[in-house]
């Protein structure tokens, strides 16, 4: 890791010490370690997950594993710069990367913040402009685009060689992925375009550099942005940006459309956590139940163009499949529709829900899938 260290050591950031317990989040899977087991950095949990500090693991639980760090374990680097083609994306995707091979005509890169009050990205292309660079280099040596593109908010400063700078028009949610890749190419889910967030391409160039998973990850908190060890726990990160949680707050994991509530401060940041903030009490009426009113708000704000209402309602009385033929695929998870709704439906938790089922029902029983 001695191009991410080197910078460490040198730039003007704010590091939170790798600290002594860890508890590395998990989606539903069986982890593949055991309590009790001494393991080393970079080694697969399950799931996509991997271990971000050597140590002793202490708990196994089906959404966590908690890990105390020492050093009886050494870590094996891969030597990835001698790969190249399908076996350096399989090494890559085997450590979490999740990068696509064959060529494409354009790869953009989108550097455009992903949710609102949220300057991780602008943090990564500013400090770990080599990194990135790196990610961007990998990323090529796969794809062989005859164009690059970085895409940037309007009046972004940002630069980075060899790629061509697109601007996208300030506001939410115009920087989401597909509106991004529409709004560089010209068409809508262009098959001829991949697009990459400087997140991913961060991930990408720490596992380069690393021969290792990633374990770090940048979070704006406070108007800081952190670069944070997997695992940290929310409490440690809001300590280091001097915030303080009073009763019936809200936590909120990711940025203020998009993310998810913390439902501990001990909750430990994901690789993919790039925002904390914290909701006061009071300040946005709360998320219940209540009948949808047939507004038709959610409808007119979702950049999807599909209709959030009853695709959320058919979630709600578990008819998973209705949800994808009325186009829940298109979604791209941006919380407009729940943030519009006049009467306050957890409209993006429903349809979370929704494809966290169809995706469960693909993977056991790709032909036959019923209705839930
Ligand atoms: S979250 Fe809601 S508004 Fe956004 S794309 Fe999905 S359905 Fe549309
Ligand atoms: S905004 Fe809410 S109340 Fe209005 S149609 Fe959509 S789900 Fe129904």
């Amino acid at each position: 890791m001695k191009l991410f260290e080197s910078i460490v050591r040198e730039g003007p950031l704010t590091v939170i010490p790798e600290p002594e317990n860890v508890r590395v989040p998990l989606s539903c899977h069986r982890p593949e370690i055991k309590c009790g087991q001494r393991i080393a950095r970079g080694i697969h949990i399950g799931g996509g997950h991997y271990v971000p500090i050597s140590g002793t693991v202490t708990e196994v639980h089906p959404t966590y594993v908690c890990i105390r760090a020492d050093e009886t374990s050494q870590p094996t680097p891969k030597e990835l710069n001698r790969l190249s083609g399908e076996a350096l994306q399989t090494a890559l995707n085997e450590m979490g990367a999740n990068i696509p091979l064959g060529s494409v005509q354009t790869l953009i890169v989108n550097g455009v913040e992903p949710d609102p009050g949220v300057t991780a990205f602008s943090h990564m292309l500013n400090e770990f402009s080599q990194i990135i660079q790196l990610g961007i280099s990998t990323a090529q040596s796969l794809l062989a685009p005859s164009r690059t593109v970085l895409a940037l908010e309007n009046g972004a400063p940002q630069t980075i060689e060899g790629c061509e700078s697109v601007f996208i028009e300030s506001g939410y949610p115009n920087g989401l992925d597909p509106l991004v890749a529409k709004a560089v190419t010209g068409k809508e889910n262009p098959d001829d375009a991949v697009v990459l967030s400087v997140g991913q391409l961060f991930e990408i160039g720490i596992i380069m550099d690393a021969g290792l998973p990633c374990d770090k990850t940048v979070v704006t908190c406070n108007d800081t942005d952190f670069v944070v060890t997997v695992g940290t726990s929310v409490g440690e990160v809001l300590k280091a940006a001097n915030q303080t949680v009073n009763d019936g707050d809200a936590v909120v994991l990711g940025g203020l459309m998009r993310g998810q509530a913390a439902h501990s401060l001990l909750q430990g940041v994901s690789k993919d956590t790039y925002g904390l903030f914290i909701v006061p009490k009071g300040q946005y009426p709360p998320v219940e139940d209540s009948p949808c009113i047939g507004c038709g708000e959610c409808i007119s704000v979702c950049p999807a163009r599909i209709d959030p209402a009853t695709i959320s309602g058919y979630a709600e009385f578990r008819m998973y499949e209705k949800c994808r033929m009325h186009g829940i695929d298109a979604c791209m998870e941006c919380g407009m529709c729940g943030f519009f709704c006049i009467s306050r439906r957890p409209l993006l938790q429903y349809i979370r829900l929704a494809k966290q089922h169809l995706t469960q029902a693909d993977v056991c029983d790709p032909i036959d899938k019923g209705e839930g």
